[in-house]
C-alpha cells in the first residue's frame, strides 16, 4: 500500500515536494488555506490587467530546467521563456539611468563608460562570481543542511575566505562609481540582508543576474505555478483549497500522524509543512515546538513589502520591463529594514510593467504597473500608510521619468504586512522568508526535519537553502529525498 502524505501550504517548495514524492510513490496531498495555488506567487486579474502579486524575476533558469528535467520534461513543455533587453534598468536621477543589457559584452560597455577601467575588475568579478556559482550548484545548495561536514569538499575549502568577507567590502574595493557600487549589490538583496551583512561567496548571485539573465515566462510568473500544478495533477497528486490546516496531531509514540482541517481528523504516515515555518510550528502543541519565540525574534528576516498593483490608461516611457528607482541612499533605507525598523523616510523601489514586454498582461494601449517597497517586517501598517508612500514614490517617478502618472491610475490595490500575516500567516509579515547571513546559511538554518517529532518535515524560505523561488524548487527536493530515505530505512 501507497504511504500516505500530507503537505501544508501549496508554495513552490511545496509544489516541487509533491511532485517529487508522488514520483516515489507516495499518496499526495497538498492543503491549501488560500482558493489558489502556488503561495506567495498569487496573481490578481482585474479588467483585463494581470499581476503577479508576489515574485516577478525569473532568474536562474537553468534551476528551472533542471526540475523539469526530473520529470523527464523540460520548461518549453509549461511555457515561453524571454530573455529580456535590458534585463533591467536602474534610475538614479532625473535623465540619468542605467540598462543592463542580455550579454556580458554590453554589461562590460556600459560599466567602461561609467567608470574608466571598470570593465576589466567586472570581468575578473564575474569570473569569481561564475565559480562560486557553480560550486554552490554542485556543491552547496543541493544539501539538506543536516551536518557542517556538508559544506566541506575539496572545493569549498579553497573557499573559505570568500564566507569571511562581504559583498559590500568586495564591491566598495573593486569600484569607485556610486551607481555602479549599487547595480553590483542589488542582486544580493534578494537573498533577505544587507550586503555588508552577506558572505562575499554569495556574489554567485551577480553571475545569476549579469551572465545568467534575467527572463519572462508568458503570462508571469504565474505560469510556472501552473505548470507545477500540472506536473503534479499528471503524478496522482491531490490538491485541496480553501483548506486551512489548524493542527497538526502527534500520537504517543511521539509520531506525526495527521492533520486537522475544518475540525476534522486526516490521518497520514507522514507531515510536511511548506508554511512558514514559525506558523506551522504553531500548529503543534508547544511541547513538540523546536524553536521558541526567542529563536524566531533574534533571526534576520529578508524584509516585508509595501506593494501596488496599477492599471494605468496609457503605455509609459523611460522605463523597462523592470526598473529600480535607486535615486535615495541605499544605506539610509537599509537602516530602517534592518536596524531601527522604522518607515524610511525616502524608500528605494522597484516597478515592474510586464506589459511592456508582454502584450497579455494589459489590454491594447494600456500598462500594468507593479511597484514594491520593501520594508522593515513586523513594523505598523495602516491605510494612511499605504497612501502616503503611493503617493510619495508616484510623485518621484513622475518626475525622474518625465510624465504624467497618477492622473492615468484605473484603479489600484495594495498589499502589506497586514496582509502577508491574513493570507499566508507569515512571521512579522515578511515577504521572502529568512535572510541567508553567514549565521543563518545551510546547517545554521532551522531543519528540514523535526528533532522532536518523528515523521514531521518542513520546507521552503525559512529552511534550506532560502528566499526567492529556484531556492524554494531545490527544498522541495531536499526535504523529498530526505523523507524517501527515512522511510526506506
Ligand atoms: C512581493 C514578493 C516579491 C518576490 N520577488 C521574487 C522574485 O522576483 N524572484 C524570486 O525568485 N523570488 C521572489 N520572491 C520570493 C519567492 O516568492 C518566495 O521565496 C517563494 O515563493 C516562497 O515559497 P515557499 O514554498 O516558501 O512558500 P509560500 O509561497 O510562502 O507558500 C506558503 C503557503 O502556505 C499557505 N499556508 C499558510 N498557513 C497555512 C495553513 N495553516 N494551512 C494551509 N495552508 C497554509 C499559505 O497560504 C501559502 O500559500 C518574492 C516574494 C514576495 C512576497
Amino acid at each position: 500500500m501507497k504511504r500516505k502524505i500530507v503537505i501544508v501550504g501549496s508554495g513552490f517548495s511545496s509544489l516541487s515536494a509533491a511532485s517529487y514524492l508522488a514520483q516515489k510513490d507516495f499518496e499526495v496531498h497538498v492543503y491549501e488555506k488560500n482558493q489558489t495555488l502556488g503561495g506567495r506567487a498569487r496573481q490578481l486579474k482585474k479588467d483585463g490587467f494581470t499581476f503577479d502579486m508576489g515574485p516577478s524575476w525569473y532568474w536562474m533558469p537553468d534551476v528551472f530546467e533542471s526540475f523539469y528535467n526530473d520529470f523527464e520534461k523540460t520548461t518549453k513543455d509549461f511555457y515561453q521563456l524571454e530573455r529580456l533587453d535590458p534585463g533591467y534598468q536602474v534610475v538614479f536621477g532625473e535623465n540619468e539611468s542605467i540598462a543592463i543589457g542580455d550579454s556580458l559584452e554590453k554589461i562590460y560597455t556600459v560599466f567602461e563608460n561609467e567608470e574608466k577601467g571598470s570593465s576589466k575588475k567586472l570581468k575578473r568579478f564575474i569570473e569569481l562570481a561564475k565559480e562560486n556559482y557553480e560550486i554552490a550548484i554542485q556543491n552547496l545548495v543541493y544539501r539538506p543542511g543536516i551536518s557542517p561536514l556538508e559544506l566541506v569538499t575539496p572545493v569549498t575549502i579553497k573557499k573559505i575566505k570568500y564566507f569571511l568577507s562581504n559583498i559590500k567590502r568586495d564591491v566598495y574595493k573593486d569600484f569607485k562609481s556610486p551607481k555602479l557600487r549599487q547595480i553590483l549589490q542589488f542582486p544580493v538583496l534578494f537573498l533577505g540582508a544587507k550586503p555588508s551583512n552577506t558572505p562575499s561567496f554569495y556574489n554567485f548571485m551577480n553571475f545569476a543576474d549579469f551572465g545568467l539573465g534575467t527572463w519572462h515566462p508568458e503570462n508571469g510568473m504565474y505560469s510556472i505555478v501552473l505548470a507545477m500544478v500540472a506536473l503534479g495533477e499528471s503524478l496522482g497528486v491531490h490538491f485541496h483549497t480553501d483548506t486551512a490546516v489548524e493542527k497538526i496531531t502527534v500520537d504517543a509514540s511521539g509520531k506525526a500522524n495527521g492533520i486537522v482541517v475544518n475540525g476534522e481528523a486526516i490521518t497520514a504516515d507522514i507531515v510536511l509543512s511548506g508554511a512558514d515555518y514559525h506558523h506551522s510550528e504553531k500548529l503543534l502543541d508547544p511541547k513538540y515546538r523546536v524553536y521558541s519565540e526567542s529563536y524566531w525574534d533574534k533571526k534576520v528576516f529578508a524584509p516585508s513589502s509595501l506593494l501596488f498593483y496599477i492599471g494605468l490608461n496609457q503605455k509609459v516611457k523611460n522605463v523597462s520591463h523592470h526598473t529600480l528607482f535607486f535615486d535615495v541612499d541605499f544605506d539610509l533605507h537599509a537602516q530602517a529594514i534592518y536596524d531601527q525598523p522604522e518607515w524610511p523616510e525616502n524608500p528605494l523601489f522597484y516597478a515592474n510593467f510586464p506589459s511592456m514586454s508582454d502584450p497579455t498582461m494589459a489590454p491594447k494601449g494600456k500598462e500594468a504597473c507593479f511597484l514594491l517597497i520593501p520594508i522593515a517586517p513586523g513594523i505598523e501598517d495602516t491605510s494612511e500608510l499605504r497612501e502616503h508612500y503611493l503617493n510619495l514614490v508616484l510623485d518621484r517617478m513622475e518626475k525622474l521619468t518625465e510624465q504624467p502618472i497618477k492622473e492615468q491610475m484605473l484603479f489600484c490595490e495594495s498589499f502589506c504586512v497586514n496582509d502577508f500575516i491574513e493570507d499566508y500567516n507569515s512571521y512579522k509579515g515578511n515577504a521572502y522568508g529568512l535572510a541567508n547571513t553567514l549565521l543563518q546559511t545551510a546547517f545554521l538554518r532551522p531543519k528540514l526535519k523535526s528533532k522532536k517529532v518523528k515523521n514531521l518535515y518542513f520546507t521552503g524560505q525559512l529552511t534550506v537553502p532560502g528566499p526567492g523561488v529556484p531556492p524554494a524548487l531545490i527544498s522541495g527536493k531536499l526535504v523529498a529525498d530526505l523523507i524517501s530515505a527515512s522511510t526506506s530505512d
